[in-house]
């Protein structure tokens, strides 16, 4: 325990972030108190991944029960399938109450002492709790997390009203069905919506700004992904256009315009929209002024690979800043990964995160995963270093275990370098696609070759050696 201060540490923001750096702390013996303005366990528990998961596994299985087609293809016939949209919803809320308690519970077993209210930086090494009831109270700290996630960002013109017009923050909820629901952006939120929706019976309209749907995926699987998950579906797209107005009540008013000439194209009716356009930081308020820390310019917080927050090109003592809030990779898992990459320095054991291995995935049916680069951001760094890539596919189809499922649309694609053989990245677009992702994230973390991968054995017969056949295609076993 650290002489003269209350705590060795304190953390803002009881996420998954804020978790995984209080239970790594008190590993290393470091006494820690945790202090949530909020619900615990924050937006991945009570409004991100937790529920989202729990909707579409019941909707996915919903969307399986009803295709006849390819029931029959494995020899079963049912009747018709019906579903409860309550209890449905209750399915989702049973799970946030359970993870939310296990992981408050979690953080009690080990010591964390668990503060309630709203905490601010107030000067060095120094926290002050605004309490529920207006109370404040200041305590010390050696070091001092700040792990205040994100929010939906709602752009202008949007105006939310949270029953017909929504974020993620109600849409989980559940609330209603609505027959023809507008969803503006084609990220992986947008998109795991659409295969809630669709597959409990809603038509959609699909609209995204950019000029092409699923901005952030690699190329070749969004155009799969496309292929598969939007257009054998009930989902109308607009792509290149962006929605100027929304205007909420029954029916719901959507203004659209063309996103490059800002003309207005359309104006459509629907019974609900929600708003998918992304997550802002929710830096505000945190008193970091008073330690003279400046956000940057999209109001993230700065920090190094450390995790130590920086002010003015300098690491400031004792303060760092994980998860959502520092913008690097807004997922879960890398804000609990970060979590743990501060304690590790704050312990005095210097390490970095390794953005390049960490994964994503869109859980949608089937699933999409990637890790890396895609082949746009590999060719790029190609150019500025000197060295030449090349990419590897094999495809779902190929592949025993997928076939016996009569689930075989997907593919693998491996990017790797002409050179040294490195692999760059992996994306994977098909059945289990999330679960198949981390063999190639280890090789990345370990900087594995596609020559050493390709003499790997997988078990067989598995999804898994849709990946290893893309390994030996790259060097043509
Ligand atoms: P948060 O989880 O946002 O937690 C921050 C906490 O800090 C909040 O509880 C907040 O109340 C509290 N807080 C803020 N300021 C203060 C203060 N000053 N004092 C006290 N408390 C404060 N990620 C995945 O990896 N996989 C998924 O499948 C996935 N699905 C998602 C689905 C949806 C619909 C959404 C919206 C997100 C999803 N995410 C997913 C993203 C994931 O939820 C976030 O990346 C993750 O929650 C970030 O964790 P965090 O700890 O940084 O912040």
């Amino acid at each position: 325990m650290s002489q003269g201060y209350d705590y060795d540490l304190v953390i803002i923001g009881a996420g998954v972030g804020g978790h995984g750096a209080a239970l790594h702390a008190v590993s290393c013996g470091l006494k820690t108190a945790i202090i949530e303005a909020a619900d615990m366990g924050g937006t991945c528990v009570n409004r991100g991944c937790i529920p989202s998961k729990a909707l579409l596994a019941a909707s996915g299985r919903v969307r399986e029960l009803r295709n006849a087609h390819h029931l029959k293809s494995l020899g079963i016939q049912i009747g018709s399938v019906e579903f409860d949209r309550q209890a449905i919803a209750n399915h989702a809320n049973n799970l946030v109450s359970k993870i939310q308690g296990d992981l408050t519970n979690s953080l009690k077993r080990l010591g964390v002492d668990i503060i309630r209210g709203w905490g601010k930086i107030a000067g060095m090494q120094k926290v002050s709790i605004t309490t529920g009831d207006g109370g404040e109270k200041t305590i010390t700290a050696k070091d001092i997390i700040l792990s205040p996630g994100s929010i939906p960002f709602v752009p202008p013109g949007i105006e939310i009203d949270g029953k017909t017009v929504f974020t993620s923050d109600q849409g989980v909820k559940l609330e209603s069905l609505p027959e023809w629901v507008a969803i503006i952006g084609s990220g992986y939120i947008g998109l795991e919506f659409s295969d809630i929706y669709s597959a409990l019976g809603c038509e959609i309209t699909l609209i995204e700004a950019l000029d092409q749907l699923m901005p952030g995926f690699d190329r070749d699987i969004a155009k799969l992904a496309e292929r598969v998950l939007i257009t054998p579906r009930d989902i109308e797209t607009k792509v290149g256009i962006y929605a100027k107005k929304v205007i909420p009540g029954s029916p719901v008013v959507i203004e659209l315009a063309d996103f490059k000439t800002k003309e207005d194209v359309d104006v459509i009716e629907v019974d609900a929209c929600l708003v998918a356009t992304g997550r802002i930081p929710a830096t505000k308020n945190l008193g970091l002024e008073s330690v003279g820390v400046e956000l940057d310019r999209r109001n993230f917080i700065p920090v190094d690979d450390r995790m130590a927050v920086r002010s003015a090109g300098e690491v400031v003592p004792h303060l760092w800043a994980i998860g959502d809030a520092n913008g690097k990779i807004m997922l879960a898992h890398a804000a609990s990964a970060q979590g743990i990459i501060a304690v590790e320095n704050i312990v005095g054991r210097e390490r970095i995160v390794d953005y390049r291995s960490i994964p994503a995935a869109a859980f949608t049916h089937p699933e999409v995963s990637y890790v890396g680069l895609t082949e746009t951001a590999a060719k790029e760094l190609g150019q500025a270093e000197g060295f030449e890539i090349a990419t590897s596919r094999s495809y779902f189809k190929g592949n025993s275990k997928a076939l016996a499922e009569n689930e075989a649309d997907g593919i693998a694609k491996v990017i790797y370098r002409k050179d040294t053989g490195e692999v760059l990245g992996v994306h994977i677009f098909g059945l289990h696609a999330s679960d198949m992702i981390h063999e190639a994230s280890a090789a990345i973390a370990n900087r594995q070759s596609v020559q050493s991968l390709a003499h790997l054995v997988h078990a067989h017969p598995t999804l898994s050696e849709v990946l290893d056949e893309a390994y030996k295609r790259a060097i043509a076993i």
